[in-house]
C-alpha cells in the first residue's frame, strides 16, 4: 500500500523539483485515458470533468483520432510551409466549408491564433479602414482570457496573469463583459480608430460567465455600424462544447452547415483551438473572408509547425467525429439534465452552494464562499477521492466540462458523485 501511494508522490516530487511552478495541479498523477475516463498511476479510475480545458471534447484517445494521428505520423509529419503538403488544402477546404468562411490561417496554440487574429485585425484597420498608422485600437472585455503572450496579457484584468510582465502592448480598450451601453459609448468616442472587438461568447476561465441574452447580437450590430471587426474567440466554447457547433450559433443545433440560421451571429474573424484536434496535438486556426484575410500576404505572418500534415489530418478527423457522433446535440441535451440536477443540489445545500450556470456541457457550480477561501479546492479534492476530476477557477467556482461523448447514464452517475460529495462535505 505504502509503495502504491508513493508512486504518485514520486512523480509529483519530480515535477516540483525540476519543473517551473507555473501551475497548481490537483495531487493526481494520470497515466491513461479512454473516453470520459482517466486513470492515475495507482490504477484509480476517474471521470474527467475538465477535459483539458475543453480540448478533449471528443473523449480521451478517441480510436479514430489515434488512427489518424499514427497513420499520418508514419507517413509525413512536418514539411514547413516552404513546400506544399497534401493534407493542408483538404483540411482548409473542409474547415472553411464547415464554418462558412472563405479562408483559414493555420497555427498551433490558442494564444498564437489570438495573436494572429490581432495582427490581421490591425493590418485590416490600416489598409482597409484607413486608420492612421499605429493608432488602431481593439476593444476587449473585463475578466477576459485569451492566452498568455505579452500582448494578450497586456489587456488582461487578472493581476496574476499580468503582474511584472510589463511593459505592456498598447492599443487595447476594455469594457465590462456583457455591457452593450459601455460598448456603444466606447465606439462613439473612439470608433474611427477601433479596428476590432475581441470577445469570448461565454467567458470560460472567468468562471463560465454567460453574457446577457442580446449582448453578442447587439455588439455584432454595433461593430457593423462602426466598421469594426467582430472577433469571436471560440477556443474554449467552440466545437460543440456549448451545445451547438459554435457558441455564436446560439440555439441552432444543426451540425454546422447553417451559417444563416436565425440565431447565428456571424463573426468577421473566428478563432478556434483546443478541441480542433481533440486533445491529440496543438492545432489552432483563424477563419475569415477574403476581404479581411487578403491583408495577409507572403512574408507577413507564419509558423514553422502551422498547417503541418499531422495537424491537418488530426483536425479533419476531430471535426468529423464531432458531427458523426452528434456531440453538440449530446452536449445540449445532457447539459440541461446536468444543470437541473445541480440546481436541485444548490437548493438543497444553500450554505455551501450559491448557484449553477452555463450552456451545453460548459458549466460551473458557484461555491458560497469568498474567492480567497479554500472551500472549492477542498471540494475538488473530495470529488477526486470519489472518482471525479474537476478544478476550481477564480477560487470559489468549479468548472464542470466532461468530454462531450459522455452518456446520459454516466452524467447521472456523475451527478450522484457530486451530490454524495457535497452531502458529506464539511465546510471547513
Ligand atoms: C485556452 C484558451 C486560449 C489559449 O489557448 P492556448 O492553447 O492555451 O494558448 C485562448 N482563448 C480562450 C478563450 C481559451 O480558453
Amino acid at each position: 500500500m505504502q509503495e502504491v501511494q508513493n508512486k504518485a508522490t514520486y512523480y509529483i516530487e519530480l515535477e516540483n523539483r525540476h519543473g517551473a511552478h507555473n501551475y497548481h495541479p490537483l495531487p493526481v498523477v494520470l497515466t491513461k485515458g479512454e473516453g470520459v475516463y482517466v486513470w492515475d498511476v495507482n490504477g484509480k479510475q476517474y471521470y474527467d470533468f475538465l477535459s483539458a480545458y475543453s480540448a478533449v471534447n471528443q473523449g480521451h484517445c478517441h480510436p479514430r483520432l489515434v488512427k489518424a494521428l499514427s497513420e499520418q505520423a508514419a507517413r509525413l509529419a512536418l514539411t514547413s510551409r516552404a513546400f506544399h503538403n497534401d493534407q493542408l488544402g483538404p483540411y482548409e477546404k473542409y474547415a472553411t466549408e464547415l464554418f462558412g468562411f472563405d479562408k483559414l490561417l493555420p497555427m498551433n496554440t490558442g494564444a498564437e491564433a489570438v495573436e494572429t487574429a490581432i495582427k490581421i485585425c490591425r493590418k485590416w484597420g490600416y489598409e482597409k479602414k484607413q486608420i492612421p498608422e499605429d493608432e488602431a485600437l481593439i476593444i476587449v472585455c473585463g475578466q477576459n482570457f485569451h492566452g498568455r503572450t505579452v500582448t494578450i496579457i497586456s489587456f488582461s484584468s487578472d493581476p496574476d496573469a499580468k503582474g511584472h510582465f510589463g511593459p505592456y502592448t498598447p492599443g487595447f480598450l476594455s469594457i465590462p463583459y456583457g455591457d452593450t451601453d459601455a460598448f456603444r459609448q466606447m465606439l462613439e468616442e473612439h470608433g474611427k480608430r477601433v479596428a476590432g472587438f475581441l470577445v469570448e461568447p461565454i467567458q470560460g476561465e472567468a468562471g463560465v460567465v454567460v453574457p446577457p441574452e442580446n449582448f453578442l447580437r447587439e455588439a455584432a450590430a454595433l461593430c457593423r455600424q462602426h466598421q469594426v471587426l467582430f472577433i469571436a474567440d471560440e477556443i474554449q466554447t467552440g466545437i460543440g462544447r456549448s451545445g451547438s457547433l459554435l457558441a455564436v450559433c446560439g440555439d441552432c443545433s444543426c451540425e454546422g452547415r447553417c451559417e444563416r440560421g436565425p440565431t447565428y451571429i456571424r463573426p468577421d474573424i473566428l478563432i478556434l483551438g483546443k478541441a480542433l484536434s481533440g486533445g491529440m496535438y496543438p492545432v489552432s486556426a483563424v477563419l475569415a473572408d477574403d476581404a479581411i484575410m487578403e491583408v495577409i500576404t507572403p512574408g507577413t505572418h507564419g509558423s514553422t509547425y502551422g498547417g503541418n500534415p499531422l495537424a491537418c489530418a488530426v483536425a479533419v478527423e476531430a471535426l468529423e467525429i464531432i458531427q458523426d457522433e452528434k456531440l453538440p446535440q449530446n452536449a445540449r441535451r445532457l447539459g440541461k439534465i446536468f444543470r437541473e440536477k445541480m440546481q436541485a443540489l444548490v437548493e438543497a445545500f444553500p450554505k455551501l452552494l450559491k448557484g449553477v450556470r452555463g450552456k451545453g456541457l460548459l458549466n460551473a457550480l458557484l461555491i458560497n464562499d469568498t474567492p480567497e477561501s479554500s472551500t472549492a479546492w477542498q471540494l475538488c479534492l473530495a470529488l477526486a477521492e470519489n472518482g471525479l476530476l474537476a478544478k476550481p477557477t477564480h477560487g470559489n467556482i468549479i468548472r464542470f466540462a466532461p468530454p462531450l461523448t459522455i452518456t446520459e447514464e454516466q452524467i447521472i452517475d456523475c451527478c450522484r458523485i457530486i451530490e454524495q460529495t457535497v452531502r458529506t462535505f464539511e465546510r471547513p
